[in-house]
């Protein structure tokens, strides 16, 4: 793991998530509506919307039917601007117009699993948390550096195994290895920087 984290280090010191967000709120939001949808098609609708409803008074001010013409290019739109909706209510009513920062919290906010819980509290707050997406499943594993059957084994096998010195940043590492190099299809194995060391025995030449 110390080795495998030190390549990812020298190969890029300070990864970025590519959701474009300009708080907690609008990240939170960008999380939820980037379910089954890839961040480039999240970013093009929520461009224009984050310059008119970046606070959840906003978003309650902009209302349902406005805030679908936004993101009527996403999937799941309906049911992804109905949990908006709700949450921004909730935020609004409950927590003073602010996101919180512990799990349950989050957890209990409509449209809001694990996975974008797990990512406001490492983007954001800058907890140790480990969102799982599909390609941080895939590679962990077939890198062996996180195997399980499901989200929550791999989950907990990076909380259990990263090394502190490398938690702040080992989420966005996996997802930009997973999206760019360990690939679904075909995994760039020959210009992969952790080749030596991954366990994946269908390497590519
Ligand atoms: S060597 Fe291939 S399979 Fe292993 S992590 Fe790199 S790209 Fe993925």
């Amino acid at each position: 793991m110390q080795a495998v984290f030190a390549r990812f280090e020298a190969a890029e010191p300070e990864p970025k998530g590519e959701l474009e967000h300009v708080n907690a709120y609008t990240l939170l939001v960008a999380v939820a509506l980037s379910a089954q949808a890839t961040d480039v098609s999240v970013n093009k609708a929520t461009r224009e919307l984050f310059k008119i409803a970046d606070t959840p008074a906003r978003m309650l001010a902009l209302g349902e039917e406005r805030l679908i013409e936004h993101i009527k290019t996403i999937g799941l739109f309906r049911n992804k601007a109905r949990n908006v909706m709700k949450l921004s209510q909730i935020l609004q009513d409950q927590y003073g117009g602010e996101v919180p920062s512990s799990r349950a919290a989050l957890q209990s906010l409509p449209g809001v699993g694990r996975k974008t819980a797990n990512v406001v509290l490492q983007m954001w707050f800058g907890h140790p948390a480990h969102a799982v997406d599909t390609h941080v499943f895939r590679v962990g594993n077939r890198t062996g550096i996180a195997p399980g059957r499901d989200e929550l084994a791999v989950e907990r096998a990076l909380e259990d195994h990263v090394p502190v010195a490398f938690q702040q940043h080992s989420h966005h590492w996996l997802i930009l290895h997973g999206r760019y190099i360990c690939v679904a299809r075909k995994p760039k194995c020959p210009i992969c920087p952790i080749r030596d060391w991954c366990l994946y025995e269908e390497k590519t030449t």
